[in-house]
């Protein structure tokens, strides 16, 4: 591996960066996701091996040899086997929380680059020994270390918000706000950046620590105060917002170490979360800037207790075998699958379900909202697990004008997506556009209870006269149904 030459290096992660971008374009659509993650993985393997070479080829060149190649496989054999179990194990519904505590790590990471590159810049080629780190560097250090320190301890809490099991204050779902948060936060960001730059300035060989200590460390506590404000209902927004901002620490990372490949990386990551953040910003119809500066999501406790209130009110309700008959009897059908199919993990059930109504004659699509679930695409993963037919699923904006013709609106575990509140300019949800399904003839909803969903709100659309509840978990319920179709 010592022969690898510094052009091989470059054309490879090249070749890595096109995968790169090649992964994120199939990861556009479910029907070239694999695609995408092959592709994806492929770069990774690449910049990965390729780093590993140039690694051996500077310890083969270096007097004094060290173990640093060694160390470097270690880390890899380690940190993939645990990513490999995690990503084995994990439940999809906890994927959000998974991917928080990764960003977590990109943030780690990039503050420890940081420091190592300030302590020994000569290692990384940065200055020669004895002479200072040149200024653009101190400048790139600086940078990646409090982006990264704010994506560190930022993640760690919303890790454990998401997570919800934590006695923790700080990991607790409602938000913790005080007075002058605000212009805390402001203070010790304006704190941060005096520190940064006194690092930066610091005239002499030796690098000035104390102020880049003080800064890093004022880093960590700005990420902590910048989550805590934000609600539970926010944090997925807030997952992909870090997710952001590891790209940018590594991207800093890499104009530092001279690394085309980190450049590449960081900034297709960073600008890929902040536009996603932007999208599910625009979905909820949240303020971008809103969820930013935190506070948000504080109302859920408020509605959810006008939630309670309402589930007095009288419903209709049905079985399993009624809403069965009702569909078998049916010309077309729009199941609206949400966040309790996702927990119930009854996808398999529901895809035989509509198989059996495909054989009666039933016309069936599936009507998928941008932000049923917890995650981006999370039902079209879902209903690509259990292999449903692409032409089947429907983009809200595809299949909305067609709620008014369906005979049967199925809503399976969902809530909020198709809440008619939203509506309603005084509601919490106001504007945020929903699937029609209360345009139906009649609508079937399954879920358990009179419960409110994400946004703790009430919903209209199950006290409407053309609506059957049906109560029970999906999965029970749906095999019921697959049951009550033969
Ligand atoms: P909701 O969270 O609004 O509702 C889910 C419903 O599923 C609940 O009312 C619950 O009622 C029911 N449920 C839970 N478990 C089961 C089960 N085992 N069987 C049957 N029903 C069950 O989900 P939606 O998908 O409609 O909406 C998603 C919400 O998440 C939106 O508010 C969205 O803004 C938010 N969100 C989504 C993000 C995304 O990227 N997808 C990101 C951030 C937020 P019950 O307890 O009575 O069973």
């Amino acid at each position: 591996m010592g022969f690898i030459s510094m052009n091989l290096v470059t054309l490879l992660y090249l070749v890595a960066s096109v995968c790169f971008i090649q992964a994120l374009k199939g990861l556009s659509s479910p029907a070239t996701a694999r695609r995408g993650n092959a592709f994806g993985m492929a770069g990774m393997a690449i910049a990965a091996l390729t780093t590993l070479a140039l690694i051996a080829k500077l310890q083969a060149q270096a007097a004094h040899g060290g173990f640093g190649l060694a160390l470097v496989a270690l880390g890899i054999v380690v940190g993939g086997a645990i990513g490999a179990y995690l990503a084995k194990t994990v439940e999809m519904t906890k994927m959000p929380e998974l991917v928080a505590a990764m960003h977590s790590l990109i943030g780690l990471a990039a503050v420890c680059i940081a420091v190592a590159a300030v302590s020994e810049p000569h290692a990384f080629g940065i200055a020669a020994p004895g002479e200072p780190l040149p200024l653009g560097n101190r400048i790139e250090l600086f940078i990646g270390t409090f982006v990264g320190a704010i994506t560190f301890s930022g993640s760690v809490i919303a890790f454990g918000k998401l997570a919800g099991k934590y006695k923790f204050r700080l990991f607790q779902g409602a938000p913790v706000v005080f007075a002058g948060q605000h212009v805390l936060n402001l203070v010790l960001a304006v704190l941060m950046v005096g520190l940064g730059l006194a690092f930066v300035f610091a005239g002499g060989v030796e690098p000035a620590w104390p102020p880049f200590i003080a800064m890093a460390a004022l880093a960590f506590v700005l990420g902590v105060l910048i989550i805590i404000p934000i609600g539970g209902a926010d944090m997925p927004v807030v997952v992909s917002m870090l997710n952001s901002y590891s790209g940018w620490a590594a991207a800093g990372i890499g104009f530092s170490l001279n690394n085309a490949m980190l450049i590449i990386a960081g900034s297709l990551v960073g600008s890929s979360g902040a536009i996603l953040s932007y999208i599910m910003c625009k979905a909820m119809n949240r303020s971008f800037f809103n969820v930013i500066l935190g506070g948000f999501g504080g109302d859920a406790s408020a509605a959810a207790a006008g939630g309670a209130a309402a589930a007095q009110r009288p419903v209709k309700s049905g079985s399993a075998d009624d809403a069965a008959f009702l569909m078998s009897n049916a010309e077309s059908v729009i199941i609206v699958p949400g966040y309790g199919l996702a927990v119930a993990r009854a996808q398999h059930a529901l895809k035989e379900l509509v198989t059996k109504l495909t054989e009666h004659g039933v016309n069936v699509r599936y009507a998928i909202h941008p932000v049923a679930g917890r995650m981006p695409g999370h039902m079209n993963v879902l209903l690509a697990e259990a292999e449903v037919p692409y032409d089947q699923v429907f983009e809200m904006e595809d299949i909305n004008g067609d709620f008014g013709q369906a005979d049967v609106a199925l809503i399976l575990g969902a809530n909020d997506v198709v809440n008619p509140a939203a509506k309603d300019p005084k509601s919490p949800i106001a504007g945020m556009p929903i699937l029609e399904a209360f345009k139906a003839k009649t609508v079937i909803v399954n879920k358990r209870s009179m419960a409110s969903g994400y946004a703790g709100l009430d919903n209209e659309l199950f006290y409407m006269d053309k609506t059957m509840m049906v109560f029970g978990d999906a999965k029970k319920i749906i095999e019921d149904m697959v049951k009550a179709a033969e």
